[in-house]
């Protein structure tokens, strides 16, 4: 349905998106995950024709984007960042307004215009003028704008940003109710709204795409690397020592702790090892008194904030997982 090959957008020597390759296939909810500035708006701005790629290649259901764009941005209907929506037109007149710019049949438009103002529920706001809109209710006029013409391909650039608790759960359903019948892209600096609602994520950081998989894999692919967080009583030296007759031990981290001849340790394991008894016997044998103990897995969140972290370590360690992962399904 949508194909994007190599895409690369340098902003002078900035590079905003550096080598994306992914395919979207029809009738899911996809979510562009990543902070601010990680190249969602741009990767979005071009799959829409609304900006030139410096390199790389989109096709819309067979249509690339540049040799053909009439064809290509018939099948989508894009919210952008900022909507373009005129303030002093009723919403009425906007939704028409913008019909007769997808070239929809003159007969066509007043059934349609109430089909899509009542599937985003503003029907009822139809003669007020948009400036006199809460910034929910322009956000719906943003999305019926986009599904005008029922493009089977609606993407929506951070659809909730701007919009309190309430609105964000109305239109966190809509989103929902739209991906019945169409295909949907959207962005998201937010990771519970992307898990929420979207069927596959793509997490993008500083413009290359780090990992892509359901909300479901990709905190199994985390989940199993465990912390066990410990406060315990004795020299490094004794301590280190202890821990180093635990081989399932992958790293530690350790700083004195608020308490005096303690020491505070963050010690990470590989996947589904419990490391708490052994711990606790070495520990035991070293004459070094465990004072807490904590353990925890890694949540979808913390996948997260380490894939987009500035030193892009985790991100290269979830690549090599995911490949070996992928290699080893390939061997069964
Ligand atoms: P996101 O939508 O994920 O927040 P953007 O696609 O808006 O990210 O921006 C990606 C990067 O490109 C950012 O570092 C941003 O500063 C830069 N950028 C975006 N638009 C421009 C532009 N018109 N000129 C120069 N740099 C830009
Ligand atoms: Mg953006």
């Amino acid at each position: 349905m949508i194909e994007v090959k190599n895409l690369v957008k340098r902003y002078g020597d900035h590079v905003a998106v550096n080598h994306l390759n992914f395919t979207v296939e029809e009738g899911q909810i996809y979510g562009f995950l990543g902070p601010n500035g990680a190249g969602k708006s741009t990767t979005m701005n071009i799959i829409t024709g609304y900006l030139a790629a410096t390199e790389g290649e989109v096709n819309i259901n067979g249509h690339n984007i540049l040799e053909d764009p009439e064809k290509a941005k018939k099948c989508i209907g894009y919210l952008p960042e900022m909507p373009p929506v005129y303030m002093d037109m009723t919403v009425l007149e906007y939704l028409k307004f913008v019909a007769e710019l997808k070239k929809i049949p003159k007969d066509k438009i007043k059934k349609q215009l109430m089909e899509v103002m009542s599937l985003v529920k503003i029907t009822d706001m139809q003669n007020r003028l948009i400036r006199n809109l809460s910034k929910g209710y322009r956000q719906r006029v943003g999305l019926a704008q986009a599904v005008i013409g029922y493009p089977p391909i609606i993407i929506l650039d951070e659809p909730t940003v701007g919009l309190d608790p309430k609105q964000i759960i109305e239109i966190r359903e809509l989103i929902k109710s739209l991906g019945k019948k169409h295909t949907v892209i959207l962005s998201s600096h937010i990771l519970s709204e992307v898990s929420a609602v979207c069927d596959y994520v793509m997490i993008i950081s500083k413009g290359e795409l780090v990992a892509s998989d359901t909300p479901e894999n990709l905190s199994k692919l985390m989940i199993g690397s465990n912390t066990v967080e410990c406060t315990v009583k004795g020299t490094r030296k004794a301590v280190m020592s202890a821990l180093n007759q635990i081989p399932e031990i992958k790293n530690v981290k350790y700083e004195d702790a608020e308490e005096k001849g303690c020491l505070k340790l963050v010690i990470k394991t590989g996947k589904d090892k419990d490391i708490r008894e052994p711990l606790f016997y070495r520990m035991a044998d070293a004459s070094c008194p465990i004072l807490s103990l904590s353990s925890s897995t890694m949540s979808l969140e913390d996948v997260f904030l380490e894939l987009t972290d500035d030193s892009g370590k985790a991100a290269r360690k979830l690549k090599k997982e995911i490949k070996k992962q992928t290699a080893e399904q390939e061997v069964e």
